[in-house]
């Protein structure tokens, strides 16, 4: 039995980057310097640069990026936020988190992000913002939502947490809104080794409010113009990512090879990602769809390869959202996907070996067990 398959290995990567890591820590443990000094500085300027936005401020997590970002834009009670309901939790919980009314509208089927057309016919005079999620990696469709968002006065925030990288019409995922929001949790495409997370902007406005309302609304110590909170980025985990960073291009084309032997070597009955030209996928999730979705789960587990759902109850059917009183029916696109989505291992060091006993495995599956309908 070969050894059990993860969906994802920091450990490898370690082996890489562990001498360049141990002096990058060592550096800011002899600094004395551990909250908000220069290595979070740095990294803000570099990852602001990586993305194409003039900049970049360091936060605790992606949550915090969310909601951060929410309240530099004043949305709170009354507002009403427009985001899909196939995403992780935190990008509808910041939205209740600002006091606001969370609105979902169903994905497009071959992308699992924002659907357009959906967004536009959602949009009521109490709507304020709109979060649109690359999810997996894969690039929304920026150029319709960017037109939309302008001709009704909407701010657009990018979730894209799982998106680093990810280029759209020749732009990157967090450059192309008013506001970018990234996670740095420690799966995720550039992750540290605890929770972290950034935001990125054109506008100095929400720049010098956020840099504000991560810290107690305060710029100068013990003086407090807004209410804010604790969400800073802290140095050590700033001085890891300015490590990972470098590195990131690297990982990100192996997670790009990955898919592409996937997508040519996975059985064609499986439905695949959507690599269409124009709107980038960095992969972050390589996620297959099929009717027997629970039973190859299964048949993977017992041959030792890992596979996630993301996401398996979409966010309108969640107990969290009771109150919003959406029902069963109501996103068939992202209810389908959610009974239907499986998770593949995807990681930079993925070996070649063990990608072939992925294929192997579900192609065998596929064959035993009939066509995908
Ligand atoms: C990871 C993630 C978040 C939250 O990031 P944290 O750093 O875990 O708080 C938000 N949205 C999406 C789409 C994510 O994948």
């Amino acid at each position: 039995m070969p050894d059990r398959i993860p969906m994802v290995d920091l450990k490898e990567e370690l082996r890489l980057i562990r001498t360049p890591l141990l002096e990058e820590i060592t550096e800011v443990l002899d600094s004395g310097d551990y909250i908000l000094g220069e290595k979070g500085k740095k990294l803000e300027e570099m990852v602001a640069g990586y993305v194409g936005a003039s900049y970049g401020i360091g936060v605790a997590n992606g949550t915090d990026a969310l909601q951060l970002s929410l309240a530099s834009l004043n949305v709170g009670p009354g507002d009403e936020v427009i985001t899909t309901p196939f995403t992780f939790f935190a990008t509808g919980e910041t939205i209740a988190q600002v006091g606001a009314k969370p609105v979902f509208v169903d994905i497009e089927e071959e992308t699992y992000n924002m659907d357009p057309f959906k967004l536009e016919e959602a949009i009521t005079p109490n709507t304020k913002a709109v979060i649109v999620v690359h999810l997996y990696g894969k690039a929304a469709n920026m150029k319709e939502i960017m037109k939309i968002a302008k001709a009704h006065h909407l701010w657009i925030i990018e979730d894209a947490c799982q998106a680093i990288g990810t280029e759209a019409d020749g732009k990157r995922t967090g450059a192309i809104g008013d506001i970018g929001c990234f996670s740095f949790f420690p799966s995720k495409n550039l992750g540290a080794f605890g929770d972290a997370g950034m935001v990125t902007t054109n506008h100095k406005k929400v720049d010098e409010r956020i840099k504000k309302l991560r810290n107690h609304g305060s710029e100068t110590k013990y003086c407090h113009d807004s209410i804010g909170m604790n969400s800073r980025l802290d140095e050590l985990q700033a001085a890891i990512l300015l490590v990972k960073l470098y590195y990131l291009d690297v990982f990100l084309h192996n997670r790009k090879e990955i898919a592409r032997k996937y997508t040519e070597n996975l059985h064609p009955s499986l439905k695949k990602p959507c690599v269409a030209t124009g709107r980038e996928h960095t992969f972050h999730q390589y996620c297959i769809e099929l009717d027997r979705r629970d039973e190859l789960a299964l048949e993977l587990k017992n041959t030792g390869i890992a596979s996630a759902i993301y996401y398996p109850v979409p966010l309108h059917l969640q107990k969290a959202f009771h109150y919003l009183s959406y029902k069963k029916g109501d996103f068939p696109v992202a209810e389908k996907a959610s009974e239907r989505i499986l998770g593949l291992p995807i990681f930079p060091m993925l070996t070649y070996e063990n990608q072939n006993h992925i294929i192997a495995t579900v192609n065998k599956f596929i064959e035993n067990n009939g066509e995908n309908s």
